[in-house]
């Protein structure tokens, strides 16, 4: 089975992992979380909840720590691992083990991140959860505004490059809010 969870960032996608992660164990599942590294071996929430993440870069790597007994596995930040990779392994495991997905739909320049659409399509669960936006604080937050200060006064425009890792230039925001990059 494969579950998606997507949504604006500072949404709750990690806490949701965390409560995926905590009724397989209820239900005495094996459980293995992985994760992007720019987690360092763990997976944290923002409202403060922690778990121990295998934290690789490729989707190989990925498979090759598998445990065989595994019932249930999560991928937080997932948006950030090669897109046919990933489609790949999804398609080759969903029918063996539970596959929860997390990361942003949506990268700064509003196109798809990694393989997020492509899956959100091919679930069987999609959850998208929303954030509040940093500019009219209302509950509604889709997608990520970046900029190029920490002030967040001035968006990034088209010539910066795609993805940047340092999330505190980034804010959740909503479709109104949103500027896309000039
Ligand atoms: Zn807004």
């Amino acid at each position: 089975m494969l579950e998606v969870i997507t949504g604006a960032m500072e949404a709750g996608k990690t806490w949701l992992i965390y409560k995926r992660i905590s009724d397989a164990n209820l239900m005495g599942k094996k459980v293995q979380v992985f994760a992007y590294p720019v987690h360092k071996g763990e997976v944290v929430s923002r409202i403060g909840f922690k778990h121990d993440a295998i934290t690789v870069p490729t989707i190989a790597e990925i498979e090759a720590s598998l445990e065989p007994d595994v019932d249930t596995i999560a991928i937080d930040d997932a948006q950030l691992f090669d897109r046919d990779d990933l489609l790949h392994f999804c398609d080759k495991w969903r029918n063996r083990m539970t596959i929860i997905i997390a990361g942003v739909q949506l990268n700064s320049f509003g196109e798809n991140f990694g393989a997020m659409v492509q899956l959100m399509g091919r679930a069987e669960n999609v959850t998208v959860l929303l954030g509040v936006c940093e500019k009219c604080k209302e509950q509604n937050a889709l997608v990520s505004q970046r900029y190029r200060d920490l002030a967040h006064t001035k968006p990034i425009t088209k010539d910066d490059p795609k993805i940047d890792l340092r999330k505190e230039y980034y804010a959740p925001v909503c479709w109104k809010c949103y500027q896309p990059p000039l």
